[in-house]
Order: C-alpha cells, then sequence, then structure tokens
C-alpha cells in the first residue's frame, strides 16, 4: 500500500507502545484541526484545491502548496501531519499544514499559472495569515508563484503583510537563503551520517532521484564538495556514469533542453532502474511513494535519505530495515528548507535585516543540533529502534506536551 493516511495510522500504532501513548493523545495526532476545500474557477475551467491545517499546538500552521495532477486531499492530509513532525522535531514555533492544487502546471502558460494562484488565495485567505497559517513552494511552485499568491492576499486583506507567505523572491521580503535551504539542509545531514556512519567522501557514490530545486541544489552541493554522483534523473528519465557526471554540464543540460536525458556521456536509464543501482548512497528528491512493496526488493543502496517527503513506503521502509539498508527520515532530512522559512518569517515580522552568512550559520546550527537530538537517541536505544521512530518520538512529545500546556490533554 502506498503512503496514505491509513498508513500513518497504522505507524502510529506500532508507535503507541513503544511511546506508551494513550488513545487520546492518538487520536489528537491523527484529527486535522481544518481541513479548508475549494473548486478554483479559471477561464471555465474547475480546479480541486486544498489548505489543510493538521495541528497548532506549537504555533501558526506552516507548510508548502504543491501543484500537481495528483494531488489528493489524503496527500495534503499526509504532508501536513509530516510538517508538524517536521516544525516539531527541530523546535521551530509552528504547527504544520500544507496545500495543493489539482492540475498539471506543465500545461499551462505564465498566465494560466498567475491566474490559478491568485484564486487559491481567493478562495483560502481567510484561513491564511502571518500568526494563523503561513504556506511555502513546493513542489512546482517556484518564488514567482509565491510573489502572486502575496499580492493577491495583500489586495483581499488591504495591507502589506509579508511574513503570511515564505519563499518570496528578495524584493518583496524573501530571504536569500531559502531556494537552497532545503538543499543546504540535506547536505548537513549527508555529511552528519557519513561521520557517524563510516564513509570516505572521495570514495562514495551517490545517485540523485529527483532534479528540480532539491535534487539539482543538492547535487551541485555534493559535486562541489568531491562525492561522485553516478545518477540522477528527472520525471521523464535518468543518466547513469559508474565515473561519475560532471554535475555543471548537466545542469547547463537540463537548463538548456528541459531533462537531464540529453546528457552525452552517460548511459540512458529509467526511475526505476535508478532506484536499484547499487551505491553508497541513494538521495529521494522527487515525489511521495517511489519505493514500495513492488520494487524494495531490488533497493541495493547502502543507504537512502529522504529529502522528498514520504518518498518509501510504511511497507518498503519495513524491509528496508530487515536489508540493513540505512534510512534518514525527510522529517530530519529535509528540515532546512523550513528552518530557512523561519528565518524569512521573523525578519519579516521584525522588519530586521540578517546577512546571509549569518543565516547559513543559524541554519547549520539548527540542523546538526537536530541530527545529534536524533542520533544521540538512536545510539542510546535498542538497536532495533530506527531513526525515522526516533525522530517521530521527539517530535510527537514535543506536540504533546504543548497540547498539555494548553490542556487539551490530561
Ligand atoms: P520540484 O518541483 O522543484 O522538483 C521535483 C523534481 O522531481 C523534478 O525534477 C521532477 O522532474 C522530478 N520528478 C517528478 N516526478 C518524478 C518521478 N516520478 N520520478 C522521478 N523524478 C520525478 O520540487 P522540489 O521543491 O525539489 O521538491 C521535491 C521534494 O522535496 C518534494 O517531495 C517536496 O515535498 C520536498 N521538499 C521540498 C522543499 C522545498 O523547499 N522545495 C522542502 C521540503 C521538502
Amino acid at each position: 500500500m502506498n503512503n496514505t493516511f491509513d498508513s500513518i495510522l497504522k505507524r502510529l500504532k506500532i508507535l503507541q507502545p513503544l511511546m506508551n501513548l494513550t488513545d487520546d493523545q492518538v487520536k489528537l495526532l491523527t484529527t486535522h484541526k481544518k481541513i479548508s476545500q475549494a473548486e478554483l474557477e479559471v477561464n471555465g475551467e474547475k480546479y480541486p484545491a486544498w489548505r489543510i491545517m493538521h495541528n497548532d499546538a506549537l504555533g501558526p500552521g506552516k507548510g508548502g502548496i504543491r501543484f500537481h495532477p495528483e494531488v489528493s486531499e489524503d496527500e495534503i492530509k499526509c504532508l501536513s501531519f509530516w510538517m508538524s513532525l517536521k516544525n516539531a522535531l527541530v523546535g521551530l514555533p509552528f504547527g504544520g499544514a500544507k496545500g495543493g492544487v489539482r492540475f498539471n502546471p506543465k500545461e499551462k502558460n505564465k498566465d494560466e499559472l498567475e491566474q490559478i494562484s491568485r484564486a487559491y488565495i481567493d478562495a483560502f485567505y481567510k484561513v491564511l495569515g502571518e500568526t494563523k497559517d503561513i504556506p511555502a513552494p513546493d513542489v512546482y511552485t517556484n518564488e514567482q508563484v509565491i510573489a502572486w499568491m502575496l499580492d493577491e492576499y495583500e489586495k483581499k486583506v488591504g495591507y502589506h503583510e509579508p511574513g503570511m507567505i515564505t519563499g518570496k523572491p528578495v524584493e518583496i521580503g524573501g530571504s536569500p537563503m531559502r531556494k537552497e535551504a532545503t538543499a543546504q539542509g540535506g547536505f548537513i545531514i549527508i555529511e552528519q551520517a557519513i561521520k557517524a556512519f563510516g564513509g570516505d567522501k572521495n570514495n562514495f557514490s551517490i545517485a540523485i532521484q529527483g532534479f528540480g530545486n532539491v535534487g539539482l541544489n543538492l547535487a551541485k552541493m555534493l559535486y562541489g564538495a568531491g562525492f561522485k554522483i553516478v545518477s540522477v534523473s528527472d520525471s521523464q528519465a535518468g543518466i547513469f556514469n559508474p565515473k561519475g557526471l560532471d554535475i555543471n554540464q548537466v545542469i547547463a543540460v537540463k537548463e538548456d533542453k528541459g531533462r537531464v536525458a540529453e546528457y552525452p556521456e552517460a548511459e540512458k536509464i529509467s526511475n526505476q532502474e535508478l532506484l536499484g543501482l547499487e551505491v553508497d548512497l541513494l538521495v529521494l528528491a522527487a515525489l511521495e511513494n517511489q519505493i514500495t512493496e513492488e520494487n524494495v526488493s531490488r533497493v541495493k543502496a547502502k543507504k537512502i535519505i529522504e529529502v522528498a517527503n514520504g518518498p518509501i513506503t510504511s511497507e518498503a521502509d519495513a524491509v528496508l530495515k530487515e536489508k540493513d539498508i540505512l534510512v534518514i527520515p525527510d522529517i530530519l532530512a529535509n528540515a532546512g528548507g523550513v528552518v530557512a522559512s523561519f528565518f524569512e518569517w521573523t525578519q519579516n515580522r521584525t522588519g530586521g535585516i540578517c546577512p546571509p552568512e549569518h543565516l547559513k550559520k543559524k541554519l547549520e546550527f539548527m540542523m546538526k543540533d537536530s541530527w545529534n537530538r536524533v542520533y544521540t537517541l538512536f545510539q542510546e536505544n535498542d538497536e532495533n529502534i530506527d531513526l525515522r521512530t526516533v525522530a517521530w518520538t521527539v517530535a510527537i512529545e514535543r506536540i504533546l506536551a504543548a497540547e498539555k500546556w494548553r490542556g487539551h490533554l490530561k
């Protein structure tokens, strides 16, 4: 079964005895606080859209908006739940939320994208705001989409409020490091994992699924640091060269021709073949449900990092554990983006300005701190408890503590 909210429920049921969770606590964790749904009408066409708040005990909701033909309420419920855990794990004063619109952005021109972005805000502006729920970019939404959304929101409410959304262009209140921050955070976690579990950077092969904002930027950072990237892919196909790819050239080809498969010095492979490569590290940076019950037996990577949200189903996760393949979970690996969003939000609300170098240091501190918290508990616990279980435990304890202080739990 793929990652659906049912599989999150199953994971929580497994965690319940480990964490001594009461039924009331599980119920609270599995109940979404607010589900807002709308049909956006643009040029006679209708687009189903959602904004879902999972939990706001720690602070206003925070989480991206995705434009994708497969967006569904169930998917946004999962993504908002993971946002609650991620924000709690990293120690941010945010709850978890997420949004999306079901359509294929690749089939739309710029005017249509603008109309859909503005229609999204027209539908949901009442549940958004810097102290309510703060969106950000996600799959196939970029800083231009975010800029249109901010503009529409400010028109609706009649005043400036840049902190109502993050991932903005720098000129209208964005942070200079937000775009690369998720990749930067993932890079820091990879370095920490190599320190903890061993591995020689100069003799370390990596395959990366997904070559968008996160995958491309992470490839650039890893390549710059001397790692050997043997394979990358986008939604169309992958490329493989056991001697390593020249990532700067792959980026140039992707920018010029729109697909990595046009890169000449590599064998063309499918996304499924990439997932089965024998590499030191497999980086999942595309979408959820990529490693499932059906293909998990073919995975030969030594370690996996989930920089995408939910790329491994719970059934596949159990098999990877049996095969002793280490998985670094999404809520830790991709938290860099929301940490940078937190800096952007703080800056917008105080009117302060922070130099990018300072922000980079703060990001590094928070990512290392989160890694250390998870890794220390992982070492202290019995060997059978994986990194995901530890990360979920830390996050859930924080959310439940906040709920208890608020008097929502006995
Ligand atoms: P993006 O839209 O910039 O890139 C997505 C990439 O995945 C593209 O290269 C696309 O071609 C590729 N892709 C799509 N379907 C694929 C498939 N079936 N097989 C292989 N590749 C496929 O999105 P992004 O912002 O890079 O996000 C990627 C993942 O990271 C998502 O799961 C997202 O939720 C997660 N994430 C993103 C951020 C962020 O700051 N952007 C933060 C946290 C988590």
